[in-house]
């Protein structure tokens, strides 16, 4: 009998979950729900990102369009009343773009509209010219004999599909990511791809590509997806040779900056609650999508949330600077604030265009399904259901998920995000101002419940 009993303890110890958020008081679930509702009536996300791009603009890290958006987010901070607003340095390598042109010399001549990748290397001044040698996929590239390679132009076809998640996005852009370190091992003379994107436009998409060490850098473009056809069509009648000229270079280091604003908390104003975008974008448009629609929606979701009732911990408003150059920023924040992780209690970045949010996912050292179903009905009239538990967080909070914190994603629809990334194209007239506040809804919910919820979501989450 005894041991009868003894072993029905056991079974109900092992078996009691243990929450560690304390499910949220009715008072917090109502205030998250009416500040829900007032976000879904507030324009003000529209009108930062109207500013932004309106009155900055392109702004690739390092360059003069950098430098005056880091001044523009201190005084919209500032203009919007944070508690705390200031700037921590970053030390970027700027590129620039300069001039890039290309051309079918052979056998029907026709210009092809191009972008140079960021961080390529340009041309010699008198251009390359050279026969091109194709590749359907980045797979088939690397599978190559050097043979094949050397002395050509490497021409990458495969074209991105359009997905939800972006989760085609991740394979896709290997071509950019890692095709000139390979082409340029193989004695390739520069690289040609497919644009990573999901458009017909003809207009090239830009984006990071990187070296490696010890191998031969060889300037590195992406052609609009209608001129990679055209590309295709010429050589199934034959050999093609293509001229290319680039003045892409590198600049002297420089220091932009991490820019921060903050809702002090009133309970717990040391432990911090994450959110942001990043501040930087690629030159060719003006940055709406990428990424000022995630700065609009978290500096608007922070300063609503103040107007409504200050918080128990404090919200951190992260403008992260030089995402698109390698998360300079973000890796920049991760080492300044190592020590600190256990105060930095959760996080997500809005870094994934302006499309309405579908699912939400969250990652936690335990166990929290009654927070997280009352988040999940908090969500829910905003069309938002319940995800998975290994949030991805968002680029800039990598460095931080890789320190241990706890992290959560409100996932865009992405589907006509790739369109646009990275072009002349991502521009505020793309912006759906009802998505943006449906964005912003949720940021409110997410942000408030986070800060208020007692209970830690543990650190050293390992997965
Ligand atoms: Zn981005």
């Amino acid at each position: 009998m005894k041991k009868v009993y003894y072993n029905f303890l056991l079974l109900l110890v092992i078996s009691l979950p243990i929450y560690a958020v304390k499910p949220l008081e009715q008072s917090a679930l109502d205030t998250a729900a009416e500040l829900r509702d007032k976000a879904l009536k507030s324009d003000l996300a529209y009108q930062i990102l109207e500013s932004l791009t309106t009155e900055v603009g392109p702004r690739l890290a390092g360059s003069e369009g950098d430098v005056r958006a880091v001044a523009w987010a201190e005084n919209k901070f500032t203009e919007l009343k944070f508690d705390r607003v200031w700037k921590e340095p970053v030390t970027v390598t700027p590129w620039q773009r300069g001039v890039a042109a290309a051309e079918i010399l052979k056998p029907f001549p026709q210009p092809l509209v191009i972008s140079a990748l960021g961080n390529s290397v340009g041309t010699p001044e008198e251009g390359i010219r050279a026969e091109i040698v194709h590749f359907a996929t980045f797979a088939d590239l690397q599978a190559a004999e050097a043979a094949e390679v050397k002395g050509k132009i490497v021409f990458i076809s495969h074209k991105m599909a359009k997905t939800r998640d972006g989760s085609s996005y991740g394979r896709a852009v290997q071509a950019r990511s890692q095709g000139a370190a390979v082409a340029g091992e193989k004695g390739a003379k520069a690289i040609l791809i497919r644009s990573i994107g999901t458009d017909d436009d003809r207009l090239a998409h830009t984006g990071l590509m990187n070296y490696r060490e010890n191998v031969n850098r060889i300037p590195a473009a992406a052609l609009s997806s209608p001129d990679a056809d055209l590309l295709l069509r010429q050589l199934q009648r034959g050999a093609v040779e293509v001229g290319l000229t680039m003045e892409a270079s590198v600049a002297e280091p420089f220091t932009t900056y991490n820019v921060i604003g903050e809702i002090r908390g009133s309970e717990r104003p040391d432990e911090v609650i994450i959110i942001g975008g990043h501040l930087d974008s690629w030159d060719l448009g003006t940055g709406a999508v990428d990424d000022g629609a995630g700065v609009a929606i978290t500096m608007a979701a922070a300063k609503l949330i103040a107007e409504q009732q200050r918080p128990k911990r404090t919200i951190r408003v992260v403008l992260w600077a030089a995402e698109e150059v390698g998360l300079i920023g973000a890796k920049a924040y991760a080492e300044k604030y190592k020590a600190e992780m256990r105060q930095h209690i959760t996080g997500a970045e809005s870094d994934f265009g302006a499309g309405p949010i579908w699912s939400f996912d969250w990652r936690s050292a335990h166990d929290e399904t009654p927070f997280i179903d009352q988040l999940a009905q908090l969500l829910a009239p905003l069309g938002i259901k319940k995800g998975h538990d290994k949030a991805n967080g968002g680029p800039d909070l990598y460095p931080l998920r890789g320190l241990g914190m706890s992290t959560f994603a409100l996932r865009q629809d992405g589907t006509d995000y790739f369109d646009l990334h990275h072009t002349a194209n991502d521009t505020l007239d793309k912006v759906n101002p009802q998505h943006l506040q449906q964005n912003v809804a949720a940021y409110v919910v997410f942000a408030f419940a986070v800060a208020n919820a007692d209970g830690n979501f543990g650190f050293n989450l390992t997965y």
